[in-house]
């Protein structure tokens, strides 16, 4: 199959999942409205720049349609709480209010500060970063994204300017390698550089929680929250799909990610839930194909 045909059929598949999950969020927010329903969304961002360049980007998402939607969760009623602060929920569920969405970061772009942390700061809306902790302060910029002056990573200094908005920082591991290709010591090593390297500028607790760069399933998944668990994180996004309920493993949440192409539409039907029936499919494509890889 040429790349080109590849494209459009994925695009086509992008478009056809987006129109489904569109069509059922009137039964999903009527559904909302029944208490055992409860559900949180927890939204993945990454970038948030207005460089021409990053247009096409599919992980960028544009700072007037962040600010867009940090505006429609306010006018909707939403509760924003930081991942830590849902985790600690959870523990009674019961006195969560209906609407709740969590707001999380992945990699710790410059653009972020720069476009992200104003919108939040204005709306006094918390949010949680993931860190891969080995790029802090390097002007060369990311490994796989040195073109773009917006998209270099954090400065320490621009984290503490966060942190003293009550935004929190976590890891995204040190070296933003895939886990899915690591055995049980490669992904201790890196997780122990991580807090390490975090331990001086986030202070303590660095380690509670963790967000898996690329996503783990299946066997590799076991194991590293076996590994999480020896060393101490309390929480972790792994890469599943969906919204968090009552019953979600605190080492497995799912989250969704919100693309840069993404309208009114999609974004609120991620918030309402519609879009969980593709975590269910996702979740078995990818043990399907952890298994196939000659896991399970
Ligand atoms: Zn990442």
């Amino acid at each position: 199959m040429s790349p080109q045909v590849r494209i459009v059929l994925k695009r086509a598949a992008l478009l056809a999942i987006d129109f489904v999950s569109v069509c059922l969020a009137p039964l999903y927010w009527l559904w909302g409205f029944l208490p055992s329903s409860k559900r949180v969304c927890v939204l993945a961002y990454h970038k948030t720049t207005p460089e021409a360049s990053a247009r096409r980007d599919e992980w960028n998402v544009h700072p007037e349609r962040f600010k867009h939607q940090i505006a429609l969760l306010k006018r909707m009623g939403f509760e924003v709480m930081s991942a830590s602060q849902l985790v600690k929920a959870m523990d009674d569920w019961g006195s969560l209010p209906r609407r709740v969405v969590s707001i999380t970061f992945d990699d710790g772009y410059h653009n972020n500060f720069a476009h992200a942390f104003p919108a939040l700061k204005e709306a006094k809306m918390p949010a949680t970063f993931f860190l891969a902790s080995a790029y802090l302060d390097q002007e060369a910029g990311f490994p796989w994204q040195r073109e773009l002056v917006e998209q270099r990573p954090f400065t320490r200094r621009e984290i503490g300017a966060m942190r003293a908005e009550g935004i929190e920082f976590f890891s995204h591991s040190h070296s933003h390698a895939d886990f899915s290709k690591m055995s049980k010591s490669e992904m201790k090593r890196d997780l122990r550089a991580s807090v390490e390297a975090l331990k001086p500028v986030i202070g303590g607790g660095p380690h509670a929680g963790f967000a898996c760069p690329f996503g783990v399933w299946g066997p590799a998944a076991d194991s590293l929250i076996q590994v999480l668990k020896e060393e101490n994180f309390a929480w972790a996004f792994l890469g599943r799909w969906g919204l968090v309920k009552a019953n979600s493993t605190r080492y497995d949440l799912p989250r969704l990610t919100i693309y840069g192409g993404d309208g009114t539409l999609v974004f609120l039907s991620k918030i309402i839930g519609s879009f969980e029936w593709l975590g269910i499919v996702h979740y078995a494509w990818h043990r399907i194909r952890s298994r196939a890889a000659g896991g399970d």
